[in-house]
């Protein structure tokens, strides 16, 4: 069997819905599972109307859930007019009641306490989830909808839950592996799931990504399908880089760099249980189903692009400095450190030390200054934001010469200042710290340099970049 994983573009109207329901129809033979995004921009609507009902009224948020409702009844209408989507209108009419509630609640206690707010969150995915199903019916496919909170099943870390693999799964396989086998195809929701009591949590934002590969993973699928709204993995973000082209073939671990640093396309956890159970991922554009997309696998060079295969970026990033003339040769300090952000839960993204300080960034501000203050107690500590980490991917980057010089000389004609550099801790990264303000130039210039002169990644210093023998 395989995962076909549509997102929000790639479910957004009748049309796209009828698009995918396409591209499933197509792969039939290979037993799809489909785990499908809400409807392209629901799930932030959600999330912002119950922020609106928290601050006090719940008049407005009310208008939006019945807009909300009237917008999958009117793609409930073109795709099974009026006398076949009776089901759907009613259904959505029930949820708009129970938002309806929620809401009110929210706008009582003036504020959404975490499992609320995941609770409306889940309501996109139930309703892209529903037409989906239904219209596989429809052409007379056998289809089941799911409710993936039976399978899906999560810690209580509501809003960035982590799945119980385990558990999910042993359910997977009792829950889907039969109707799949039996020739259903099963119809589910990404991002959403619950925790052992039943209570309805979420992925984070972009999890579907996740679910799908879980699930893949659960299931022993022989592929996992990510059909979104690009060729696939591009060489740099295309929403800044016109010029931007489909990598036809990466490694886990290339891909799970990118997503980690910032490239949307995938969810960061999207590539883990992939390669734990060896399952190649393949990214899709849902518009042009025919174009071979991003094929991710163990061994995915081709060699047919040079070592650097796309340049990424994070915005909103904070480098925290932290600077003692004790630490010099003291033994103890970094640990130190670390056990402060360890004991709030910050991720740390890079790192850089020196004998009298240590710079770490992170992607959130949320208890920095506790963070800071604690650090204070022992050293001097700068904080600073508005910061970008930009990372350059590609296996086999630390064994080439001229990689950096080429990357610094680029970033030093265009007038861009780096304040901090991570190389070498892999073979395929090389990221750094610039102000948030030179994102574009430096990724643009950077684009430029690697992958637009004359064809060849070699082109502008033809001497710098030597590859190591094979
Ligand atoms: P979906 O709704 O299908 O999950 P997303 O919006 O989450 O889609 O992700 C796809 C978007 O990711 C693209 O439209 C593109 O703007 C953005 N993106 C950022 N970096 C990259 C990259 N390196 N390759 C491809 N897409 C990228
Ligand atoms: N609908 C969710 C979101 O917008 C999950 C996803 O699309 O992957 O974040
Ligand atoms: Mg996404």
């Amino acid at each position: 069997m395989i995962v076909m994983k549509f997102g929000g573009t790639s479910v957004q109207d009748a049309a796209a819905l009828r698009n995918a329901s396409q591209i499933v129809m197509k792969n039939l033979t290979r037993r799809p599972l489909v785990v499908l995004s809400a409807c392209a921009g629901v799930t932030t609507e959600l999330l912002s109307m119950a922020e609106e009902a928290a601050s006090g009224s719940a008049t407005g948020s009310r208008l939006r859930i019945s807009e909300l409702r009237r917008r999958h009844g009117m793609i409930a209408l073109e795709l099974f007019g009026v006398s076949g989507s009776h089901d759907c209108i009613e259904r959505f009419r029930e949820d708009e009641e129970a938002l309806k509630r929620i809401i009110d609640g929210i706008a009582v206690l003036g504020e959404i306490p975490p499992r609320i707010l995941d609770q409306v969150a889940s309501y996109g995915e139930l309703w892209s989830t529903f037409l989906f199903a239904k219209l596989l019916g429809e052409h007379g496919v056998p289809a089941k909808w799911l409710d993936i909170r039976q399978v899906m099943t999560t810690d209580d870390n509501f809003s960035q839950a982590s799945p119980l693999l385990d558990t999910v799964k042993e359910k997977a396989q009792e829950v889907v592996k039969p109707s799949a086998e039996g020739g259903l195809t099963v119809i589910t929701q990404g991002y959403i799931g619950a925790t052992r009591d039943g209570r309805t949590t979420t992925l984070g934002r972009g999890g579907s990504d996740y679910s799908a590969a879980i699930l893949g993973a659960a299931l022993g699928a022989e592929e996992i399908q990510i059909w979104t709204d690009v060729d696939g993995i591009l060489t740099a973000d295309p929403s800044i880089i016109e010029a931007a082209r489909p990598i036809e073939r990466m490694s886990f671990l290339e891909a799970s760099e990118l997503a980690y640093f910032g490239a949307r396309v995938l969810h960061p956890s999207t590539i883990l249980p992939a390669i734990k159970s060896n399952i190649p991922v393949r990214v899709l554009n849902s518009k042009k189903p025919a174009s071979v997309g991003t094929l991710i696998q163990n061994n995915g060079t081709n060699g047919q692009n040079g070592v650097v295969k796309s340049i990424t970026y994070k915005e909103g990033i904070t480098v925290v400095t932290v600077q003692s003339t004790r630490m010099l040769l003291a033994h103890g300090f970094l640990a130190r450190v670390f056990a402060i952000f360890e004991r709030y839960k910050k991720s740390i993204d890079v790192v850089a030390t020196s004998e009298v300080g240590i710079s770490i960034t992170v992607d959130r501000n949320d208890h920095i200054e506790a963070i800071a203050s604690e650090l204070q107690e022992f050293a001097e500590v700068r904080v600073e934001q508005g910061k970008a980490v930009v990372c350059v991917v590609g296996e086999g980057m630390k064994r080439t010469k001229g990689i950096a010089g080429r990357v610094f000389c680029t970033l030093g004609d265009a007038d861009v200042n780096v304040e901090l550099i991570s190389h070498g801790g892999s073979d395929i990264n090389l990221t750094f710290v610039i102000d948030e303000s030179q994102i574009e130039l430096a990724v643009e210039k950077l684009h430029s340099e690697f992958f637009q002169h004359s064809g060849s990644q070699h082109a502008r210093r033809p001497s710098a970049e030597k590859h190591p023998s094979p």
